[in-house]
């Protein structure tokens, strides 16, 4: 057991966004503060207020003054549940920070899981939902979302795992230093790597039935989540590229064969169909090319490190030369060349650095 995770060294932070939401809020409070209390952690709740209009503001100023533990970030317009979730997790001050929503659709009982995983040393917990309990439509289209970004992403995205989560500190500040503006967090968490699991925990029904995104910011969420984390979409470009220059050339050969050989081709049709066919071709082929530098300025503008380190484990740890240090053994390699020169001159090349 990491003695830094236990409740009474580690401090919990609890990240909710919140649009138009009044009703559940004093219920969240009163689940997650007694979940917690149970378990004896000092925790606070953070709720990112997304420019609700609908008294949630007034409630959740109530909130923090009944309760010490619970702090707002106040938004000066809807900015989105991504912005929400990314404000919240700058604002935490937790050493392991819980992300969830605020529609009860994420039960708080599966805190104390999340905690017990994070306590074995995992450092990133993250919901798997069961039993979703949406609509039929609503489901498939999330099922499929998810099987194909899983099919095609570069890093392995779980599937049917959301925002709910649990993240080390560390995960956390990782995920914050990030520049990328447009974001979709659990293909973040997943590319952050450390040690993750899963934990299945039942999505609950929304308390009451309107959701907050709607389907076109869902649809929007998709594809910033299949454009940030795969090149399949680009790279199609080069198999149908490919392919039509495939047919390009067969479609020439048989067109000659009949203008030449059998003389059935109807005047102009020969020429048309090869410039056609093989202009189709160079065009996907140019787009290709020309997605491979957007996608290369892509990656470079999003700027996500080459890698991230989890520890440096040595014996015997070397620490770098100074500057000073650096020079020094410049000088003495310079000096050595030289005498090594005025050696050779003079007939003697046996000397060595290190004699
Ligand atoms: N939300 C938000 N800003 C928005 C829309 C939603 O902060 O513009 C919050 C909302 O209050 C909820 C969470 O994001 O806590 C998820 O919203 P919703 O339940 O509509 O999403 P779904 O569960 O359908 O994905
Ligand atoms: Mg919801």
């Amino acid at each position: 057991m990491n003695l830094n995770r236990t409740p009474s060294a580690a401090f919990i932070s609890v990240v909710l966004p919140v649009y138009n939401e009044l009703q559940a809020l004093p219920i969240l409070v009163e689940r997650i503060s007694s979940t917690l209390d149970a378990g004896h952690w000092r925790f606070e709740i953070v709720f990112v207020n997304d420019g609700s209009t609908d008294g949630s503001t007034q409630e959740l100023a109530h909130l923090s003054q009944a309760h010490d533990f619970v702090r707002i970030v106040s938004f000066s317009r809807n900015f989105g549940h991504q912005a929400a979730v990314q404000a919240g997790m700058m604002a935490a001050q937790g050493d392991a920070i819980i992300l969830m929503d605020s529609d009860l659709q994420d039960d708080p009982h599966a805190l104390t899981d999340f905690l017990a995983a994070w306590q074995q040393d995992f450092d990133i917990v993250y919901a798997v939902r069961t039993k979703r309990k949406e609509h039929a439509c609503k489901r498939f289209l999330f099922d499929s979302f998810y099987r194909i970004l899983n099919a095609i992403s570069s890093v392995r995205i779980p599937v049917d795992a959301g925002n709910f989560s649990l993240l080390d500190r560390r995960v956390v500040e990782t995920i914050n230093a990030l520049p990328e503006r447009d974001r979709y967090f659990p293909g973040l968490r997943s590319w952050a790597g450390f040690r993750q699991t899963g934990i299945e925990v039942e999505r609950c029904a929304r308390y009451d039935d309107v959701p907050r995104v709607s389907l076109l910011g869902l649809f929007r969420l998709a594809k910033t989540a299949m454009f940030s984390f795969s090149n399949v979409p680009l790279t199609m470009f080069y198999a149908i590229g490919g392919l039509s220059f495939c047919v390009s050339l067969i479609l020439a050969g048989f067109a000659l064969y009949h203008k030449l050989i059998t003389g059935d081709a109807i005047p102009g049709w020969t020429s048309t169909t090869i410039v056609v066919s093989l202009f189709g071709a160079i065009n996907s082929l140019g787009i290709a090319i020309l997605g491979e530098y957007a996608a290369r300025i892509y990656d470079q503008v999003r700027a996500r490190p080459n890698y991230i380190v989890d520890e440096i484990a040595s014996q015997n740890i070397r620490t770098l030369p100074t500057p000073a240090e650096n020079s020094a053994a410049v000088t003495q390699l310079l000096e050595w060349l030289q005498k090594n020169q005025e050696q050779t001159h003079k007939g003697d090349p046996s000397q060595s650095m290190s004699s």
